[in-house]
């Protein structure tokens, strides 16, 4: 038996669905499909794996990817909050999946063969509609937050592990992933995947983690103007008006704001994906992926992430 919980932000109401999974199931693997970047608060409510998915603000390209990620693993049931958020994502992903929701529960058991029992108030609140879903998988259910109680204590399962969802990043990034890493990084102008800095890098060793990331991604380095005049990466490495001009296929830009100068060097790239904490950067309007969050939690786990995909300790 799996179940997998969909864990929405920093709502508790997965935690709660995560306990009651385990108290219901105790046998079952239990999966949190979270959102957040935070695995130990659902091993403690029970969850043997917490597969990391992403946020977006984009709620239609959740559901797809929460979709897609429930079709690879193919729990045998699937548990989402009833939150407003929930009940969107929840129908996205059983329309997609083409199997049956019960919306809202009011409680969850399991019949004596291994079927989720769903129960909700029907024909408003006048009578308690017990459902099952026999046939197609998985079997859906929203539940409204507050409903179950949060453990008392840390229920951690030995061998708890957290993983990254396949579907966590766009699929060309997921390409260009599958590179060989370098230890001989490739002139600038020719590379195909750049990996850019500026001054949100914050200073030299900033510069350290993305030549990383780099020779992971069997790319080169690239920088702003204001990020070598800073002294923290030589002039050669400068893209923009008085820099090179570059054409990558992917084009990863941390801590850059996209002013016109630098902008001018990096159009012809064909993705660009930008990572700012400013949602208003103007480096958002030219790129093809907006990644709104710290550069360096972000560039940490696509290497975190580069590497388990590639077996690389
Ligand atoms: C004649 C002329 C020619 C020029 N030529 C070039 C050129 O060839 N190339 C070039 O690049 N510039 C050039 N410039 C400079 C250009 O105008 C900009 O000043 C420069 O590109 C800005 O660099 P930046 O984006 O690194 O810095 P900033 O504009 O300071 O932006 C830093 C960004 O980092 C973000 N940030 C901060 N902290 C974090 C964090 N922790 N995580 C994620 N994001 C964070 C901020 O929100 C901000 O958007 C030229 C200017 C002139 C006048």
């Amino acid at each position: 038996m799996t179940i997998t919980v969909f864990c929405e932000g920093n709502h508790p109401a997965g935690q709660e669905l995560l306990y009651k999974a385990r108290c219901m199931a105790p046998e079952a693997r239990i999966t949190a499909l979270h959102e957040d970047r935070d695995p130990e608060k659902y091993f403690r409510c029970g969850a043997d794996t917490a597969l990391f998915l992403g946020e977006t603000e984009d709620d239609c390209a959740q559901g797809s990817r929460i979709a897609e990620a429930l079709g690879q693993q193919a729990p045998d049931i699937v548990l989402f909050p009833a939150t407003v958020r929930g009940r969107f994502l929840s129908a996205w992903a059983a329309a997609k999946l083409h199997t049956g929701l019960t919306a809202d529960c009011t409680d969850l058991s399991m019949t004596e063969n291994g079927l989720l029992l769903q129960t909700r108030p029907a024909y408003g609140g006048g009578l308690m509609a017990s459902i099952l879903c026999p046939e197609r998988r998985p079997q859906m259910a929203s539940v409204r937050p507050g409903v179950f109680p949060l453990p008392g204590a840390d229920i951690r399962p030995a061998n708890a592990q957290a993983q990254i969802a396949s579907c966590a990043f766009p699929e060309t990034l997921m390409q260009l992933m599958d590179v060989v890493p370098t230890d001989n990084p490739c002139p600038l102008q020719q590379a195909k995947v750049i990996v850019a800095g500026g001054k949100g890098v914050g200073g030299k060793e900033g510069f350290t983690l993305l030549f990383e990331l780099a020779r992971l991604l069997g790319g080169a380095v690239g920088a702003t103007r204001s990020a070598v005049d800073a002294g923290w990466i030589p002039y050669a490495h400068q893209i923009g008006q008085t820099g090179v001009t570059v054409r990558p296929t992917l084009y990863l830009a941390f801590g850059i704001s996209g002013m016109i100068q630098h902008l001018a060097g990096m159009r012809g790239a064909q993705y660009a994906v930008a990572v700012n904490t400013d949602r208003n950067a103007p480096i958002f309007r030219a790129a093809d992926y907006g990644i709104v969050a710290p550069w360096r939690e972000t560039a940490a786990y696509m290497i975190r992430f580069i590497k388990e995909r590639k077996g690389i300790q």
